[in-house]
């Protein structure tokens, strides 16, 4: 008798997602909604079946969000002008290194990047090229950019995005250790409390070898035309997380600094640092680790590095513009 309800409920809460599931999963689903509460939701969190990375069947959680930041307007990135100060640019990642895209960072790639090449400036009037529009940036904001828009300082505006654009995340509620670990190329690191969008590492080979830079403002994002903003380094805009998903407790968090995301496998996101300020101990390759008073989670890069996380250690979900897509993530290359 027992076994029968267990399968009836199983199935209503994988049918009808949002109207019946477990306690157990209605208490996850509001501890997720509670850390996302500063994102601008669209619909979820939800309970939904998946297949993740690694041809795990489980339950994860449906959420479906917008790419606009709530408490800030993102940018800027190029400056128009050599002459122009740090407040008129962004950042750009180098070595490790966060570097102000000022006017005389753009006016210095030749230098910087030992390469007379580099040339993307007036010499005249001291004019920067920079993509101003949707069709340039369609062009210049892809890994195979448009011949024509060498030598660019390449962004992308928000606005550019249609206005009911939404990315959604299936992440799972309990995590799926993988047999290897996966590159966050494919799926992307994670989301953020604030709905944005944690990337893989940006393809600055790609974009280098084209002689462009395609900045990310202050706080670390930038905008592409499928996922609209995202983040490729965190940065002290997302020092201010409000709860925990858990498992790992508030007064843990406390001490391994502040969760800042949920990465695509399931697992808690922190702060690059722990909350006296120190280094983690013990970081795994995925920049992960385990603690006596908290369970397994990551800690983000450092903002020059260009990886929030490099790879994830359980199975990732999936991040799609289609909110209605089901997801399989086994089946799925990876995003373009
Ligand atoms: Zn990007
Ligand atoms: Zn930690």
């Amino acid at each position: 008798m027992k076994i029968a309800i267990v399968a009836i409920a199983g199935w209503i809460a994988a049918t009808a997602p949002g109207l019946a599931q477990t306690q157990s999963q209605a208490d996850r689903l509001e501890e997720i909604a509670q850390f996302f509460a500063g994102a601008d939701i669209v619909s979820g969190p939800s309970v939904v079946d998946c297949t993740l990375s690694g041809g795990t069947k489980t339950t994860c959680f449906q959420l479906t969000v917008t790419t606009d930041p709530q408490t800030y307007t993102p940018g800027p990135w190029c400056p128009s002008n050599i002459s122009q100060d740090a407040s008129h640019g962004g950042i750009w990642l180098e070595d490790g290194e966060v570097h102000d895209v000022d006017g005389a960072f753009i006016a210095n790639l030749a230098e910087f990047y030992g390469d007379t090449d580099w040339q993307l400036f007036d010499a005249q009037t001291g004019d920067i090229n920079f993509t101003g529009t949707l069709a340039s940036c369609e062009a210049a904001a892809r890994p195979d950019v448009d011949a024509a828009y060498n030598n660019y300082c390449v962004q992308c505006l928000p606005e550019y995005m249609p206005d009911d654009a939404s990315v959604t995340y299936v992440i799972p509620l309990d995590p799926q250790p993988a047999a290897r670990a996966s590159q966050t190329g494919m799926s992307g690191s994670g989301i953020a409390y604030n709905g944005i969008r944690l990337d893989g590492p940006a393809p600055v080979d790609a974009i280098l070898d084209a002689h462009t830079i395609a900045p990310f403002d202050d706080c670390g994002g930038h905008v592409n035309l499928h996922v609209g903003y995202h983040y490729h380094a965190v940065t002290t805009c997302l020092d201010a997380s409000p709860a925990t998903t858990g498992p790992v407790s508030a007064d843990a968090a406390a001490e391994h600094g502040m969760q800042i995301g949920l990465a695509m496998d399931g697992y808690q996101i922190f702060s690059h640092l722990m909350g006296d300020g120190s280094d983690p101990a013990d970081l795994d390759a995925c920049n992960g680790h385990q603690a006596d008073n908290a369970s397994y989670h990551y800690h983000a890069g450092e903002a020059g590095s260009n990886a929030i996380l490099a790879c994830l250690m359980a199975e990732a979900g999936c991040v799609s513009e289609d909110a209605d897509a089901a997801c399989d993530a086994s089946a799925r290359p990876g995003r373009p």
